[in-house]
């Protein structure tokens, strides 16, 4: 291995200390500690030595059966050796074949994630809606779903929808669950200039990124309001709209335990209180059902944004790709969590420091299109590797 230890050293230590798993090998020789290269290897030489008690429970698991690297390998090697692509990540750590579509979008988020400002983006490693920067619909059309910051839309932007939906034949215009206004069955070729055309940001209705914040009318119209949910909702989306992240991200933000823009079942959910804010997490209205657990009660909204920003940066550090919250909270647990983004200062404020330095890495793909920077990418990958 590259730290120098033998086959020989491991099948001693295993012997002469009792060592059943890879934890147990990397802990006591430093075996497979570097990149993660030879984890598979000593996989094997503990299942050669220990018989039908090696514990292949403890194993790690490659990514997908393209690769024999785990996801913790492939970001530290990201990390370490300065990948920049997927091509890079596939080509140093030598992988097996041209990927499939479990680590193609997963490498391509992870470059992202640990490398922002020098990541190339491969769009071909994305899944179809992700490259059409749209949802394609059984029909073979697309829905075109526009950012509407907090649910709030102007007279102009509802013309602009309007005026649209009828030049480019749209069949439906549909209110989402997420206060957003949906038009549907809009034809591929007409993406572009129905973007152009609109001049609203993308929504990224069809992305893994934060999709939505749902708030209610709070504190400034509502008898009930306790804290202002409209300006603290708009803040929240206006500051991480544009966000890759490991899945989806819905929040829900409320002027008070009332609840209307139901925060119990949003990745992220802040209930107004008297005299503050509560923040829960993990909350979850989809095919699995999840309430949202308190992650910590503030004061003020500028609590409220740094907890939140220090919780979706932790969340797309550490999460599996395709990871919802709810579920990365159940393995990680909500106390190791809130120990890293509510109780440690210095942990925060770091975190908040790296979302900065994703979200400068951002800009709206719609626009970009809009403006003849790119087209979108409809066509799917093909090796970006030697084989
Ligand atoms: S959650 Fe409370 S403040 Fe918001 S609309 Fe409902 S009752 Fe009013």
């Amino acid at each position: 291995g590259c730290n120098g230890i033998t086959k020989g050293k491991i099948i001693e230590a295993i012997e002469k200390k009792g060592l059943f798993t890879r934890d147990d090998v990397k802990r006591e020789t430093k075996a497979a500690t570097s990149c993660g290269g030879c984890s598979g290897l000593v996989d094997r030489i503990l299942e050669a030595t220990l018989g039908a008690n090696f514990n292949a429970v403890n194993a790690d698991v490659g990514l997908c059966a393209c690769t024999r690297y785990t996801r913790d390998d492939i970001i530290k090697n990201i990390r370490e050796r300065g990948l920049n692509s997927v091509k890079d990540v596939m080509e140093t750590l030598g992988w097996e074949t041209v990927g499939c579509d479990t680590c193609r979008p997963a490498l391509n988020y992870y470059v992202a994630m640990a490398r922002p400002g020098t990541a190339e983006d491969d769009v071909s490693s994305r899944l179809i809606n992700e490259r059409a920067h749209a949802n394609i619909q059984k029909d073979g059309t697309y829905s075109v779903i526009p950012r509407v910051y907090g649910g709030v839309i102007t007279p102009s932007e509802m013309k602009r929808l309007a005026d649209v939906a009828i030049k480019y034949n749209a069949s439906l215009i549909k209110i989402t669950g997420g206060q957003r206004i949906g038009l549907y069955g809009i034809k591929k070729d007409d993406l572009p200039s129905v973007w152009a055309d609109l001049n609203m940001a993308s929504g990224y209705a069809y992305g893994k990124a934060l999709r939505t914040v749902k708030t209610c009318v709070g504190s400034k119209f509502c008898r009930y309001g306790t804290q202002d949910s409209l300006d603290l909702g708009i803040t929240l989306e206006k500051r991480l709209e544009r966000l890759w992240t490991p899945a989806k991200v819905k929040i829900g933000v409320n002027g008070c335990p009332r609840n209307c823009a139901e925060p119990g079942i949003k990745d992220i959910g802040v209930t107004g209180v008297s005299g503050g804010f509560e923040v829960y997490v993990g909350g979850s209205g989809g095919i699995e059902l999840s309430a949202g657990e308190l992650l910590a009660a503030l004061k003020t909204p500028e609590e409220v944004i740094k907890v939140v920003s220090a919780f979706i940066q932790h969340y797309r550090e550490e999460a599996n790709y395709g990871e919802r919250t709810f579920k990365w909270i159940r393995r990680t647990t909500l106390s190791a969590i809130k120990k890293v983004v509510v109780d440690d200062a210095a942990k925060r404020n770091a975190l908040c420091q790296r979302l900065e330095e994703a979200l400068a890495a951002t800009s709206d793909p719609w626009t970009n299109t809009a403006r003849g920077a790119k087209k979108p990418e409809i066509r799917q990958w093909a090796s970006p590797v030697r084989l």
